[in-house]
């Protein structure tokens, strides 16, 4: 029940109305029967955010596209990970300082970790956006050895300049082999769900698959890799792991994993 005491959690976004953190968040305040509540925020002018943090005591926000990086020179402080890869996906208000973490990349990796170990492991990634920045600093922590592959061939050989990966264009991506692949752009998602930018011939089945895009939950992507017999790890799942760390920073409390999952259509 909301009350005088409920604390304030939510989300912002350009648009967040497909969002399925209020769904995940809310679950697992009801089954930590915490007095909180999270809600959608649509933001037009993230300047602002900070000082409506602050006035309004939100306890904590969700930052999604595409104010993940923008956000950043507003915060009071953020992590030297969030600083690494240059954006922020989660916000604290610690009652003096707005403060900024990335549980992306953690998100990423435990989602993988789960269904595999990374240890030895050769990694593709494609893309060289933020989503793609996060999974390769998560990746690059794990030790694994990795390839950016990008359509921009200049923006791809930038991060793995950075990050010091090894870089291949998206046309010969057909040349490359790998333990497990992750597609770290939109395409496939919602409304052109039928694309994808991986040939299924190139699949095999000794590979792990991941899609970042969750909507909808079966891309392309991971359909075909189903059918090649890979094992897979789908969009929705690296969101729970990474909703668990957010949830955990904010409330200091194990996250209910099942609640949590059950809210967002996993199981
Ligand atoms: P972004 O910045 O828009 O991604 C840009 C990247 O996608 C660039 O590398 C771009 O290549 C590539 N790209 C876009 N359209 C392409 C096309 N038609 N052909 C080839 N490459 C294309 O997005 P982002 O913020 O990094 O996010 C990427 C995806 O991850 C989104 O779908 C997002 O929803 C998802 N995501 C999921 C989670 C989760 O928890 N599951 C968390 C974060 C993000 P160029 O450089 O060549 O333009």
């Amino acid at each position: 029940m909301i009350n005088g005491e409920t604390k304030v959690y939510g989300i912002i976004g350009n648009p967040v109305g497909h969002s399925l953190s209020p769904l995940m968040h809310n679950a697992a305040f009801r089954e930590k029967k915490l007095n909180c509540v999270y809600v959608p925020f649509p933001v037009s002018d993230v300047s602002q955010v900070v000082n409506a943090v602050r006035c309004l005591k939100i306890q904590g926000l969700s930052v999604t596209a595409p104010f993940k990086e923008s956000i950043i020179p507003l915060l009071d402080e953020c992590d030297e990970s969030s600083r690494k890869i240059g954006a922020v996906n989660t916000v604290k208000f610690n009652g003096v300082k707005v403060l900024g973490i990335n549980t992306d990349w953690i998100g990423a990796v435990r989602a993988i970790e789960r269904k595999i170990s990374l240890k030895d492991k050769k990694c593709v990634v494609i893309g060289a956006g933020g989503a793609a920045r996060a999974l390769v600093f998560g990746l690059k922590k794990w030790g694994v050895s990795l390839i950016v592959v990008n359509r921009n061939v200049s923006r791809g050989e930038k991060i793995a300049r950075e990050f010091f990966t090894d870089f291949a264009p998206l046309d010969r991506i057909e040349e490359l082999s790998c333990d497990v692949l992750i597609n770290a752009t939109p395409v496939g998602m919602f409304p052109r769900e039928g694309e994808t930018l991986v040939p299924k011939s190139w699949l095999k089945g000794s590979m792990l698959v991941m899609d970042m895009v969750y909507r909808p939950r079966m891309t392309k992507l991971i359909r075909n890799a189903l059918e090649k017999g890979c094992e897979v790890v789908e969009g929705l799942e690296m969101l729970l792991e990474q909703g668990i760390a957010q949830f955990e920073w904010w409330t200091g409390e194990k996250a209910p994993r099942e609640s949590m999952a059950r809210a967002i259509g996993l199981t």
